[in-house]
């Protein structure tokens, strides 16, 4: 099955199309018309900044997470977990991992060489998010952002879950737990990478940790930040795109219980409390790859802006070799930083999540992460809300609010009106 309705060779036109509208169209916008022009030329870039209705913004439902824990209790202590065949999950999810666009073909030594890659949120796929897919189709959540996340060489997200149908809920006030019949339509969508570093990964025990590194390998998911032991959760995940070798890493600041902690023979995720093995892992990746991309776990929920330890580990992270810095965990966006020539986006909120009455936890943004094999990444955002597990792309007013307003929240950054985020240099 195909992933998009256009075979490979008519997506590589239409971006080399789109890429060629926007470049004119940035030299026509330094004489002509700002307005005009940029919304003739970046309005279709950012697909439009469509659908998402104006007063959806002041959503006001409950959030009805807490009666989730419950939902899914029944343990299951049967063998080796399986990829189940999708069900009711409708025809785009199927279950081999698709082909993502084939890339210009370029020589690993030329110095032109890119990837882009797409990032997202904190994304659940079970509680109130599995009775969405139930009724609607496991393909359900993505189908508005196709666009946004299937061309990008590689597609990334916190998966804030684990993965299985055995275990039992721990003690704490959310725990949750996804269907692997959800998994195909991840990959569907074009996701390659998922981050398991996170404050929900072991919720429903061992077990269900074990299960879901079994269910994302046998789903072709890449992912980083837990494992069978600590050498396993440390490790990152080396992937190759047009000639760039990239290295992923996770780690978590949030870990509800000293257990959780991958330990030598002990499953768990990679923690960063301590602070000598991340720099190890990340100085260990730079040396194996091109370009070390480390996603972490930090920061208190709602807070707009990122706490100092995060400022402080993001920069010992690119300290030690980090080329770009992913946070999530508050469940809504913080600010970005551009710091020695790298970029932290600190947090992207959720993605695909419960719905509650917290207006912030419903925007978030694509962050889309252009990166040469030199270690340069240029970021562009397109903004995007999220409700009831469907995220949308904004109409242009919402987004530019959006920008606006993650723009405020950073500090030395300029977001274009394209999306584009660029440092904004000291004057001398
Ligand atoms: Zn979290």
């Amino acid at each position: 099955m195909q992933k998009s309705p256009y075979t490979a060779g008519q997506r590589r036109r239409r971006r080399r199309r789109r890429r060629l509208a926007e470049r004119i169209c940035l030299a026509g916008l330094g004489i002509v018309s700002l307005a005009v022009l940029g919304a003739v030329c970046f309005g279709p870039s950012l697909s439009g900044f469509r659908s998402a209705p104006p007063s959806s913004k002041a959503a006001s439902e409950a959030d009805p997470a807490s009666a989730q824990a419950a939902a899914g209790a029944a343990a299951e202590e049967a063998g080796p977990p399986r990829l189940p065949a999708p069900v009711g999950s409708g025809p785009a999810a199927v279950s081999a991992a698709p082909e993502k666009p084939a890339s210009a073909s370029r020589s690993p030594q030329d110095h032109d060489s890119k990837v882009d890659m797409a990032f997202v949120g904190d994304i659940l796929l079970g509680s109130t998010v599995e009775r969405l897919l139930n009724q609607h189709g496991f393909e359900y959540p993505y189908r508005e952002v196709l666009d946004e996340l299937r061309p990008p060489d590689l597609t990334i997200g916190n998966l804030e879950t684990p993965v299985s149908r055995r275990g039992s809920p721990v003690q704490k006030e959310y725990a949750y737990r996804s269907p692997p019949e959800a998994l195909p339509a991840l990959v569907q969508a074009g996701f390659d990478v998922v981050n398991l570093a996170n404050n929900h990964v072991l919720d429903y025990g061992e077990n269900a940790l074990l299960d879901t590194l079994d269910y994302l390998d046998q789903a072709g998911l890449r992912h980083v930040g837990a494992g069978r032991d600590a050498d396993n959760a440390f490790q990152p995940a080396v992937v190759e795109k047009n000639g760039v070798r990239i290295a992923f890493l996770g780690f978590s600041r949030v870990v509800p219980f000293v257990s959780w902690k991958a330990g030598k023979g002990h499953p768990g995720v990679a923690d960063t409390y301590e602070e000598t093995r991340p720099v190890q892992a990340i100085e260990q990746a730079k040396r194996d790859a091109d370009l070390v991309v480390v996603i972490v776990h930090w920061g208190i929920e709602r807070e707009d802006r990122p706490e100092d330890y995060q400022v402080r580990l993001a920069r010992k992270y690119i300290d030690a070799g980090a080329d770009l810095v992913i946070g999530g965990h508050p469940h809504v966006l913080q600010g970005l930083e551009f710091y020695k020539g790298k970029w932290i986006a600190y947090s992207l909120g959720n993605f695909i999540f419960t719905t509650n009455s917290y207006s912030k936890t419903l925007e978030t943004v694509i962050l889309h992460a252009s990166c040469t094999r030199d270690g340069d990444c240029s970021l562009q955002a397109v903004p995007v809300f999220t409700r009831w597990a469907q995220p949308k792309v904004m109409d242009p007013e919402a987004g530019r609010e959006l920008l606006d307003r993650l723009a405020g929240i950073s500090s030395g950054i300029r977001i274009g009106p394209d999306g584009k985020i660029l440092p904004v240099l000291p004057a001398r």
